[in-house]
């Protein structure tokens, strides 16, 4: 294929990339795309949820076009000293089924797996063979990078698809179960912890141990006992695993966006996904935020490769900009709250509004929203939470786990 000219190369067949790709083949199905991914399936081995009014219509229907696992009852949270059921309904979709939906929808010679692309530039790619693809536009989703320029702490989880023997008589999703023991050792210190549940099944539970904590240590035999516990505590009985997945994610509290940028753009190439800033800080999840940038992305097309990367760049700063709020309530989380003290934030903010806590999870808040989620009685003590508010946090960088 040497010296064949596409109209977009993008590089990283994950969760962005794989988006950006559908996007543009609906809006364009004409457009010459190549979706380049050096593993062997699109989207790693994920699961990938989202509430129901995190999307847009349009955001609706571009993922209609996955299977998907859908509760319209709401979902459960719980705390030491609260407990409330909220009304919006929960999406999950399995990096398996982006594999194979996108295998079918995307054009044939489009994705190319096992592939690992070695170097890119404003008009095209090289790939580890020494092969380069020409290209109008590139854009580049190879997925979060440690960096110096970030700063903050880590989300570090693992989940387990277990089948029961029997019915585990769960209803709907449990969001944050954080009625478990706190302060658990992880790593130099403690973090706060909690239980994530997804009956997939009435013989399945999608079960997973997550907790915040300074430190990005993960020992997945302490993980996997916790869960085992859990199951055994609710009197679950026997099952057997289906399927594993662990993950290291960045919790952004701060940092120079700009010397980020720079650090991670490639002249002329468009910076996506959540190498490109395109994460919620707090959670670390990008699904709403990715597919509101593929339907962007897919809407300008026809862009040549250094104005779709301005773009996109416009998209990262104003995205910034939308998210401080985030990266503050992550600042008192990590740093004005006692490690065993973190679950009162969680619980008085589990307690606000409903629509508030919609508009949170979308990075939708607005001004009043913001108002709410940082005034009013601190659940730290005030000096702690003024010096939380007005510091950096912990460089993040690390070795990718
Ligand atoms: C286990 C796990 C569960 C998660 N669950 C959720 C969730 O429920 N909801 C949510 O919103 N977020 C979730 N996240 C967070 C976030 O949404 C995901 O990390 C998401 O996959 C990020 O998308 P991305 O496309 O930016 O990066 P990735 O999905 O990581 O994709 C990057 C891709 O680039 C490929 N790549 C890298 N370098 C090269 C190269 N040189 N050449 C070719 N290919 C390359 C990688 O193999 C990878 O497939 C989860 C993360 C993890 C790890």
């Amino acid at each position: 294929m040497n010296g064949r000219m596409i109209d977009v190369a993008i590089v990283g067949g994950g969760l962005a990339g794989g988006l950006i790709a559908l996007a543009l083949i609906r809006a364009r199905p004409e457009c010459r795309i190549e979706l380049i991914e050096s593993g062997a399936m699109l989207g790693g081995n994920h699961r990938w949820s989202w509430f129901a009014s995190d999307l847009s219509a349009e955001g609706e229907a571009l993922l209609e076009s996955f299977r998907q696992t859908r509760w319209d009852q709401g979902y459960d949270v719980q705390f030491p000293r609260l407990r409330r059921t909220l009304a919006a309904g929960y999406r999950s979709l399995t990096s398996a089924d982006f594999h194979f939906a996108l295998q079918r929808l995307l054009p044939q010679g489009a994705i190319r797996l096992n592939t690992s692309v070695a170097s890119l530039d404003a008009e095209s790619v090289m790939l580890d063979g020494g092969e380069r693809i020409s290209a109008r536009a590139v854009i580049d989703c190879r997925g979060f990078a440690p960096t110096p320029h970030l700063r903050g702490g880590w989300q570090v989880f693992m989940g387990r698809h277990i089948r029961f023997d029997a019915a585990h008589g769960i209803k709907r999703p449990v969001i944050m179960d954080a009625a478990v023991t706190q302060n658990a050792p992880v790593g130099n210190g403690g973090a706060y912890r909690f239980v994530y549940l997804l009956p997939i099944a009435a013989h399945e539970l999608f079960i997973e141990d997550t907790y915040y904590a300074d430190s990005p240590a993960f020992d997945p035999s302490l993980l996997s006992g916790r869960i085992d516990r859990y199951a055994e505590r609710h009197g679950w009985g026997d099952g057997a695993d289906a399927s594993q997945e662990t993950g290291v994610l960045p919790v952004i509290t701060g940092g120079d966006f700009n010397a980020y940028l720079k650090q991670m753009q490639v002249p002329g190439v468009a910076l996506a996904g959540a190498r490109g800033g395109f994460t919620h800080p707090l959670t670390s999840y990008t699904l709403p935020i990715a597919v509101e940038n593929a339907l962007a992305i897919a809407a300008r097309g026809d862009l040549a490769g250094p104005q779709l990367a301005a773009f996109v760049e416009n998209r990262a700063r104003a995205h910034w900009r939308k998210t401080t709020i985030y990266r503050a309530l992550g600042r008192m989380l990590l740093k004005a709250a006692e490690p065993d003290r973190r679950v009162d934030i969680f619980q008085r903010f589990y307690g606000l509004p409903e629509r508030l806590i919609e508009r949170f999870y979308a990075c939708r808040s607005t001004l009043p929203d913001k108002a709410r989620i940082l005034i009013g009685k601190p659940p730290v003590p005030i000096p702690r939470a003024i010096r939380a508010l007005a510091g950096k946090g912990n460089p993040l960088a690390m070795e990718k786990v």
